[in-house]
């Protein structure tokens, strides 16, 4: 059996910083990640043999938890299966009309293989569909790290990419008008000094990548108000929030309908996977119908459809109510072990942390938020490894904590869950 440490310094030979990490890379964490071996619902085994609690579901696509039975047998199947790949195949159609279904503002939809690539293809679409070049973009959102305009303009990753940088096309990011989250008076603002240049404005319409902060009351209603009076499209990044704020995610949650959604992570269980989708007007601009290049060789891929659609099942069946209750429950149990360690951390870093169905009221804003990953993410780590509680970040870039070893209460914790 090879040591977590060991894997690292031979992967370090191998890989800029050792493991495929963005959190790490984009904060400067300096933190020795964990290699699981083995994944079972919200349990993950390590290489060296210790066993962890994943607390944020791989960072977001495992909501089911890992190596879900039905979501091993649909990939099992479909693998063992499927003559060919990158060809269309009944399971990609399957999916679609899941989508399509579930949500209100995906009249069509196209797979790609990431958030990232969704959220690119849909940025592209709304340049070409409006023939302006403009985009808004809140402080603290993440939409991928496709294009660096949209990385570097306060993405909350420290210097993913700042203009200037090598490789940064300045014009591009002098088309990105970058905004608070959450404030409305700033969107309209811009709209009155640059409305007909406007192509889009892209929103995660809860803001996962800043600590799950939720939107405040009129802000989604505002954009979607905005977007209509000056014919710039809504954009909503549900990379994070589809299927995890309810079955047909935040659009259906908070009742506002955007133009174009993308979606990533949750619709693959595990899988690589993305959409984009939108009204048929359009999406029918999407080539062969339109003009508007998109294709991949691995998108619509039927193993990843099949985990996708075994997700979904289960996802349509369950009680959304009684898992945010659950979760909850569980958030404030977590924390009361976490405070008996003498730990100094906000209940908001944990509450982001924990779930993406916790709804965190407490911050607003970015800048509340950053305060608190930043200290998540540089002291959290260190604090709980001083009292031999273990924290890591994988190579999944996900965070998880470990009272295994360390804490009994952990193990009815556990079972609660
Ligand atoms: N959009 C949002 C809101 C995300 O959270 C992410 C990834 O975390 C992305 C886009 C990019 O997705 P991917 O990492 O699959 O490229």
């Amino acid at each position: 059996m090879e040591r977590s440490s060991e894997l690292y310094a031979r992967a370090k030979d191998l890989m800029p910083g050792g493991v495929n990490s963005p959190i790490r890379a984009c904060l400067s964490v300096e933190c020795e990640p964990l290699f699981i071996k083995k994944g079972d619902g919200a349990v993950l085994t390590t290489e060296d043999g210790k066993t962890y609690i994943d607390y944020v579901e791989g960072w977001g696509p495992m909501l089911l938890g890992h190596a879900h039975p039905d979501v091993t047998k649909a990939i099992q199947e479909s693998a063992a299966n499927s003559a060919c790949f990158g060809a269309p195949c009944l399971a990609e159609v399957e999916l679609a009309e899941m989508i399509v279904d579930a949500m209100p503002g995906v009249d069509m939809v196209r797979m790609v293989s990431s958030g990232t690539e969704a959220t690119m293809t849909a940025l592209r679409l709304a340049r070409g569909y409006t023939g302006r070049n403009k985009f808004i973009k809140f402080t603290g959102n993440y939409h991928g790290h496709g294009d660096p305009f949209l990385a570097a303009a306060g993405s909350g990753f420290a210097d993913l990419a700042i203009p200037g940088t090598p490789g940064v096309p300045s014009g591009t990011v002098q088309d990105t008008l970058l905004v608070p989250y959450n404030d409305l008076e700033a969107v309209r603002k811009q709209f009155e000094t640059n409305g007909d240049e406007i192509a889009c404005i892209i929103v995660e319409p809860t803001a996962g990548n800043m600590g799950l902060v939720p939107p405040v009351e009129g802000f989604l209603e505002g954009l979607r108000e905005v977007c209509d009076q000056y014919g710039a499209l809504l954009i909503f990044d549900e990379v994070i929030t589809g299927f995890r704020l309810s079955y047909g995610g935040a659009q259906k949650r908070f009742g506002v309908t955007p133009d174009l959604t993308t979606l990533g992570k949750v619709i693959g269980g595990g899988m690589p996977v993305g959409a984009y989708g939108g009204k048929r007007e359009i999406m029918d601009r999407v080539a062969p119908t339109g003009n508007i290049f998109q294709a991949g060789t691995n998108s619509g891929n039927p193993v990843v459809m099949a985990a996708g659609i075994a997700t979904l099942k289960v996802l349509r069946d369950a009680d959304y109510d009684a898992l945010e209750a659950r979760v909850a429950a569980f958030a404030k149990e977590l924390h009361a072990i976490i405070a008996s360690k003498g730990v100094d951390v906000t209940y908001n870093t944990i509450a982001s942390m924990f779930t993406m169905f916790f709804t965190n009221e407490k911050v607003t804003h970015f800048d509340q938020a950053k305060a608190c990953n930043a200290k998540m993410y540089a002291s959290f780590y260190q604090q709980m490894r001083a009292q031999g509680v273990y924290l890591a970040s994988l190579g999944l870039e996900a965070a998880m904590v470990s009272f295994a070893h360390t804490d009994e209460h952990f193990e009815k914790t556990l079972e609660a869950a």
